[in-house]
């Protein structure tokens, strides 16, 4: 007998269908006959919404009245997917929900595709951001996520004749917003520039212009749990929209220029995930952002009262840092407390200090946000007047402690010398309870290096949170047929609430009964990906060759480029005519990956492979051996395609590079086996599933220190691999830019001559695992088997995992109510 604990609605197919149709005559005037699947999606998540919105008020109260903690999560990404088949899971109507599309006429799956998914985020981070939402809720925890409602998402990828990528605007709200509450009577007023003045001893922030921030409430439903949590986006607006006295003047443009003026701070995400330069309209959305939702908060939960003691404000919420971009947050609280409450400086950093936790999302240098002073200033002058002062109290403090001058200058808050500037990770840790770092290796590695001095000086402050994905979109929804084959191996559809369960499939990888079904699986969601691809990018894989998978942000420490020299290898021996025993394994190499739209050398390797790709594919030879594709636009919904149908998934950054990773945590849950560098996640990966059941490769942190530190030269490796020679010489010589040499020329110079990230040192071993990849691949039932053992032993992944260890580490401790 199967346990079945999966939540469902009382609503009837019919009702479902009946609902659907009152809403598009309410809406639009039509009938189902006449209506879009647009107008079927949008009215399909109308009535789910309503249905949902006694329980989301009741959430909300227990939230602001109840006696337990809350969690703001403060973050400036949500990468979120489409809401309506997760809300329908949740709301436990997709059986009804798929019933009722079909009576009125529609392919359940063209409706869900009707979505357009809100894209408010960049990659990992962002995505990050959703899945500790969904399981908030699902852990029946009290939280409310706070972002910006960007009229822009990320942008659209698409790809010229010769490869390029280009971007297009993603205008994700133009059919309209199906999930998101309106909340006129929430919104605040967030104030910018100015001077600060002396009044009878205090300081007074006389700001030059404001905006208001105007929220939209976006339901967060937790699986079985009946918790409705908020994501609260802000969106900037004027605060007196349209100036009559300039329109009667005829001065049109002048009549709406402080409402352009006000818009463009949420207009638009942006598109950097690492190393973006100080611009004044970023530091404008973060500011906005984080004063909007810090004053929400305290509205919250000190309702009408005229002397709320802001003394206990930790004990209602604490605010969590998703990395650096909500980290002006600190002195905005030290703002509100001196300015707003005249608290005195100690109560009021005490509390703030109590108030945050930082989440600290990288190792690379360029990628720890700094402010130039002077820009800091003219937008916010008083939050730089008390950044100071907690630079100087962090400073003086640290002469006590008798830590050096020279170690002292390493560590302020603010630079010394001609352009000072603010390092926000450094405010960020002096400010808050707790720091954590989001893996093993990447924790250890931030405490050991990137912020060792404030690891010496605050030992106990740091801690590691090993991040995790949501099981019920990457597994539950992304993949129903494994999800029904875990569900009958366990008895029991207990595991999408909770992850560990799947260790009850271990001895199931040696029934050979639920070995075949396993493939069984793996090969039908192989086919369905090849139906998906042809129709909506125009190719079609051959689900009978391995498929072997790179999707994440174009990133050269992510070393797409290891990638496609190793293609580029392999094309070269087929032409050859050489070495036939390793391509004995048929396999089609999928590229997903979206490059800033500023990094060029990003934008170059997307271009090689594109060009590689086109060359492959039209090369007869290649045929029953190798094709490689790149589908544009990498997003949450292409992830839910491709991973259930990955044989095997690359994660190939360079050793101490890549924070974590999530990615591989989605494929090794969906039964796809790694091939990966002793980095991030991967390392407790390889830990959890078994050496035996993971293609490790590579150099790892220890050795790379090591190399750099002799001083590396990756000239030698061109020299020494005749492989590597031969795909470098290739890309040289023109073959993938219709003969032209100057095409890649920068990426060659940068292979040979720089090579920042070890591609030439890691290029040999790298072949080597893919060889024995190969022969893995040739005994079908055992790649299943270790597949298999990959699902069964990923449990901790689920993010629900790392939620709960953020509420022991660093949510909990500082509870008091
Ligand atoms: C999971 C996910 C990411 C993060 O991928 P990594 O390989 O861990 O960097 C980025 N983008 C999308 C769309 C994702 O689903």
């Amino acid at each position: 007998m199967t346990e079945l604990t999966e939540p469902r609605a009382s609503i009837s197919a019919a009702e479902f269908a009946e609902g659907v149709r009152k809403r598009l005559v309410q809406r639009w005037g039509v009938d189902e006959a006449a209506a879009s699947p647009v107008q079927i999606y949008q009215a399909a998540s109308q009535l789910v919404r309503d249905r949902m919105a006694p329980s989301w008020k009741c959430s909300n109260r227990r939230m602001a009245e109840g006696t337990t903690r809350t969690v703001g999560y403060l973050s400036a990404e949500y990468l979120l997917g489409r809401q309506l088949p997760n809300a329908l899971l949740d709301a436990g109507m997709t059986d009804q929900f798929n019933e009722a599309m079909r009576e009125l006429g529609f392919d359940p799956d063209d409706v869900i595709e009707a979505e357009h998914e809100p894209g408010l985020g960049n990659g990992g981070l962002g995505r990050l951001a959703a899945c500790f939402m969904d399981s908030l809720a699902s852990l029946d925890l009290p939280a409310i996520g706070y972002g910006i409602r960007y009229r822009y998402g990320i942008f659209e990828q698409v790809f010229d004749a010769n490869g390029r990528q280009s971007e297009k605007p993603d205008d994700w709200l133009s059919a309209g917003d199906a999930w998101g509450y309106r909340q006129t009577e929430r919104a605040q007023r967030v104030a910018f520039g100015g001077q600060v003045t002396e009044q009878g001893g205090h300081r007074v922030w006389h700001p030059a212009w404001s905006v208001q921030a105007v929220p939209y409430d976006y339901p967060i439903p937790g699986y079985a749990s009946g918790r409705i949590n908020t994501l609260r986006l802000w969106q900037s607006e004027a605060l007196d929209g349209f100036d009559l006295q300039r329109f009667n003047q005829s001065d049109y443009g002048g009549a709406v220029q402080a409402q352009v003026r006000a818009n463009t701070i949420s207009a638009i995400l942006y598109p950097e995930d690492s190393n973006t330069d100080g611009k004044r309209l970023r530091l404008e959305q973060q500011y906005f952002f984080v004063a909007a939702s810090l004053a929400d908060a305290i509205a919250t939960f000190y309702h009408g009262q005229a002397h709320p003691d802001l003394s206990a404000l930790p004990d209602h919420i604490c605010f969590q840092l998703n990395d650096t971009h909500p980290v002006i947050g600190i002195a905005e609280l030290m703002r509100i407390l001196l300015d707003d409450f005249g608290y005195e400086w100690a109560q009021a950093w005490e509390i703030t200090q109590r108030t945050f936790n930082y989440t600290c999302h990288t190792l690379l240098p360029e990628a720890l946000e700094e402010w130039p002073r002077s820009l800091f200033a003219e937008l916010l002058p008083r939050h730089m007047e008390i950044i100071e002062r907690i630079d100087a109290d962090f400073v003086r403090y640290l002469r006590d402690e008798q830590v050096d001058q020279e170690r002292i200058d390493a560590m302020r808050i603010i630079t010394r010398g001609e352009d000072p500037t603010i390092r926000m990770a450094y405010l960020a840790t002096v400010g808050s309870t707790k720091v954590n770092g989001v893996a093993q290796l990447h924790s250890r590695l931030l405490q050991e290096v990137t912020l060792r001095d404030f690891h010496t000086v605050y030992p106990g402050k740091f801690t590691n949170v090993t991040n995790g994905v949501t099981p019920r979109r990457f597994m539950r929804l992304a993949n129903p047929r494994l999800s029904d084959l875990i569900t009958e191996g366990l008895g029991t559809d207990s595991w999408v609430a909770d992850l560990s369960k799947l260790s009850g499939l271990e001895p199931l990888a040696d029934d050979d009964g639920f070995v075949a079904r396993f493939m069984h699986v793996k090969d039908d969601n192989k086919r369905d990906f090849a139906l998906y691809a042809q129709r909506r990018y125009g190719f079609s894989p051959d689900p009978s060759t391995m498929f072997d998978v790179m999707v994440k942000r174009l990133h050269e420490y992510k070393r797409q480029s290891l990638k496609i020299l190793a293609v580029i290898a392999d094309y070269s021996d087929i032409i050859a005519g050489g070495s036939d025993n390793h391509r004995a394994q048929p396999r089609t190499v999928i590229f997903g990956a979206k490059a800033a739209p500023g990094y060029a050398m990003a934008k170059l390797t997307i271009q090689l492979i594109n060009n590689v790709a086109r060359v492959i594919n039209a090369d007869p030879r290649t045929d029953g051996l190798l094709k490689v594709y790149f589908p544009a636009n990498y997003n949450i919904s292409m992830a839910e395609h491709l991973i259930p149908a990955t044989d095997l998934d690359e994660q190939i950054s360079q050793a101490g590079k890549e924070a974590s990773g999530t990615s591989n945590m989605k494929f090794a849950l969906n039964g796809a086996l790694t091939v990966g560098t002793l980095d991030g996640a991967n390392v407790e990966i390889r830990e959890k599933v078994g050496a035996e059941n993971f293609f490790a490769f590579g150099l790892n942190v220890d050795q790379v220190h090591a190399l750099d530190a002799e001083g590396y030269a990756p000239m030698a490796y061109y020299d020494k691999d005749a492989r590597l020679r031969a795909a470098i010489d290739m890309v040289a010589s023109g073959a993938f830019s219709h003969g032209d040499r100057d095409t890649y020329r920068k990426l060659v110079q940068d292979w040979l001559k720089h090579d920042q990230f070890m591609v030439m040192a890691d290029f040999g071993a790298y072949m080597d695992a893919q060889r024995r990849i190969d022969q893995a691949y040739r005994q079908p039932d055992q790649w299943a088997r270790k597949a298999i053992l990959n699902i069964a032993r990923c449990g901790s992944f689920s993010s629900d995992r790392a939620v709960e260890d953020y509420l022991t580490r660093i949510w909990m401790p500082g509870t008091r109510r």
